[in-house]
Formats: structure tokens, sequence, C-alpha cells
């Protein structure tokens, strides 16, 4: 099942959730809506980080390394500027009224770079649809999520929303063919 069906299904079980949240009388911010649908997502494409070409894998942190070296190449061009030619008083002020520019773009950079790593050495050590579509492995990768999101201030329930996601991948892939023969890893498949 590729990356986009896996997007879909996700942020439409967001939708559904914001609605039934939304039902039930909770008010919803709506930079907490977006956050919501685009944590979802990350969880639905997030279990196929077991596949080195997948979507989560390969052009998601593709398209975040491009943005993010954009956002670091004025500083860094200005940094060896400033190495070779010397800092004026100017410069250096320049520089340092860049730190968002540098800021952003090691938030996309790192991601970016953690994502390939995880993928290599998970594609490595299990094969396709293995451990990484059980339910204890996403269960493990949503608690992960909701202590990064701790260290961060925000709040854990994103782990659950997280984990949310991870589920509508299962049951995607689970209707397809091959089916989930690793659900109960590490009981059952490999
Ligand atoms: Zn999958």
């Amino acid at each position: 099942m590729n990356g986009g069906t896996h997007i879909v299904i996700g942020a439409a079980a967001a939708g559904l959730g914001l609605w039934a949240a939304h039902t039930a009388g909770v008010a919803v911010l709506p930079a907490v809506a977006a956050a919501s649908v685009a944590v979802a997502i990350a969880g639905a494409l997030a279990p196929d980080i077991d596949h080195r070409d997948s979507t989560i894998s390969k052009r998601v942190p593709g398209k975040l390394m491009g943005q993010g070296v954009r956002l670091l190449a004025i500083p860094a061009t200005l940094a060896l500027a400033i190495a070779y030619f010397g800092a004026s008083s100017l410069s250096a002020a320049v520089l340092g009224s860049l730190d968002p520019l540098v800021r952003w773009g090691l938030i996309l950079v790192v991601p970016a770079i953690v994502l390939r790593v995880a993928s290599s050495l998970i594609a490595l050590v299990f094969r396709h649809r293995g451990a990484t579509h059980s339910l204890l492995f996403g269960a493990g990768a949503s608690l992960l999520v909701a202590v990064v999101c701790m260290r961060f201030g925000v709040p854990p329930w994103y782990g659950l929303v997280f984990g949310g996601g991870w589920l509508t991948h299962l049951l995607a892939d689970s209707l397809s063919r091959r089916g989930l023969p690793s659900l109960l890893w590490p009981f059952a498949g490999r």
C-alpha cells in the first residue's frame, strides 16, 4: 500500500476524531486540530520505516532536508564569508539576526537525518511488514512520541494521536493480500 493512501486514511481518521471531540463539546483550537492531523499522518506513515524506499524513509526526509538546507544556506554562507574576510560589526549583527533561520533549518535537517538513519538500521534488522507492523512496536513508538512531547513541553496525548495513526496503517495493510504476518510480534512473525 503506498504512502499517499496511508496519508489519506490517517488524515480521515484524525478528522473523525476531531469531529467526535467537537460533538462531545470539547473546544479544539485550530492550531491543535492542524497539529493533530499532522501527527496522525506521521503515525500513519511511520510503520513503513522498515522499507528504504517508502514515503517516510525517502520522500519525507528528502523534502525536510531540501527545505532545511535552503534555510541554512544564507547563514552558512555569511558565516563562511566572516571566517574568510573577518567579522565587521555589521556582518556579526546580521549573522546574529539570522538565528531563527538556523533554528528552523536544524528543526528540519535533524529529523531528516534521524529518519534516514533509523530506516537504514530498521530495514537492516527487520524484514518489510515485520516487527514495525506489530501492536507492540506501535505502542512503544507512541510512548516514545509522548515522552519526546513532554520533553519539549508539548501535551503528551499527541503520543496517542500518533498511535491512532499507526493503527490506521496496520488496519489498511491488513486488508491487503499480504496481510499482517507480524501483528503479534515478538510472539508471532519476525
Ligand atoms: Zn505497511
